[in-house]
């Protein structure tokens, strides 16, 4: 059940309400939605039931007491009348303009990522990409430069006028990597980390969460749930591949994912198509795929010298390759949007 507030309601008023539900042993959570707070009531059973009618009665800043019956009213379309666009630096993400993260999959050393940030920039990309925490499958992988790979990170970006995105992999690491970092990513296999999505949802931060690879796209969207409901409300979707009985690619680029979100929510949609396919080859047509099906960005690996790479080489793309797809995906994107009024 979901409790909006009206307008004009005190921070007193609202914590009267809070108070009033944790007072008959239902939990209270806050959250902004719009330009209003809505307060969101945990618990489940006959207690709710007649709290709807008495939270009307009793508090006249109650606008409206919604039973819900969608499991992620905050990421639901429903719940607001526009898309979310989200703000880093001057950079939009969500509206017209398509967003293109890219950078190698680790920070290696400072001649690396500086030459990676040159290549992203004179690219036309706007956020730069990289890992200092690495979630690697085998411990003996590399596992990254951890804060020194986050001052390169900001040094190389800053350098060339780049936002910067990088994966946080533990609640008690948020407060270095929100120093660094202007978006904080979500890895694949933290995105049901509950207590880290809840961490990241206290955050001035936009969060990038990619979907889990065994994550339904409900599942999905309630993992957004979870840092929407702790108050960040700039959350923007990564769909990065699933896996499935293929072998042929890394995992299954779930295409279909993107128009269905556009219809489920209103955050904006990322597509990684790098950790999908697994092999360079595979990169531009599902980004120039990715764009058709109305991504608002892409997620690209990108590596100066791919041979080399400490982690994910083989699909990562050269500079010329990279070139070549900001190309493509820019015509792409014209196309569709002389058409986008037929789309979802
Ligand atoms: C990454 O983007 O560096 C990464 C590890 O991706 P994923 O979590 O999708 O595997
Ligand atoms: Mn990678």
């Amino acid at each position: 059940m979901i409790i909006v507030m009206s307008r004009d309601a005190t921070g007193t008023q609202i914590q009267n309400v809070t108070q009033w539900i944790e007072s008959v042993g239902l939990g209270a959570k806050i959250a902004r939605a719009q330009d209003r707070t809505i307060i969101g009531v945990v618990g489940e059973g006959k207690a709710l039931l007649p709290l709807s009618e008495m939270a009307k009665q009793r508090f006249s800043q109650v606008e409206d007491v919604v039973q819900l019956n969608c499991p992620y009213p905050l990421a639901s379309k429903d719940s607001r009348s526009s898309r979310t666009i989200i703000r880093t630096g001057d950079l939009e993400i969500g509206s017209e303009e398509l967003v293109v993260m890219a950078g190698p999959c680790s920070v290696e050393s400072e001649a690396q990522l500086m030459e990676a940030a040159y290549i992203v920039k004179k690219g036309g990309a706007q956020v730069l990409r990289g890992g200092a925490f690495k979630p690697r499958t085998s411990p003996y992988s590399f596992q990254g430069l951890g804060e020194r790979g986050l001052k390169l990170l900001r040094k190389a970006a800053d350098s060339v006028g780049l936002q910067v995105v990088t994966e946080v992999m533990s609640a008690e690491d948020v407060p270095l990597v929100e120093e660094y970092a202007d978006i904080l990513q979500i890895g694949t296999r933290n995105a049901q980390n509950f207590p880290l999505l809840k961490r990241v949802g206290r955050s001035a931060r936009p969060v990038l969460l990619k979907r889990g690879m065994m994550s339904t796209v409900d599942e999905f969207l309630m993992a957004a749930e979870y840092i929407l409901s702790e108050g960040n409300s700039q959350v923007i979707l990564c769909e990065r591949g699933i896996r499935t009985f293929e072998t042929a690619t890394r995992s299954t680029l779930d295409l279909s994912a993107v128009p269905v979100l556009r219809e489920l929510t209103h955050l904006p949609i990322v597509v990684d198509p790098s950790h999908a396919a697994g092999l360079w080859k595979y990169v531009v047509p599902l980004a120039r795929a990715a764009v058709a099906a109305g991504a608002d960005g892409l997620l690209v690996e990108v590596h100066p010298e791919p041979e080399k790479a400490l982690c994910d080489g083989p699909q990562s793309l050269r500079p010329e390759t990279f070139y070549t797809l900001m190309e493509e995906i820019r015509s792409v994107k014209a196309a569709i949007s002389r058409k986008r009024s037929s789309m979802p």
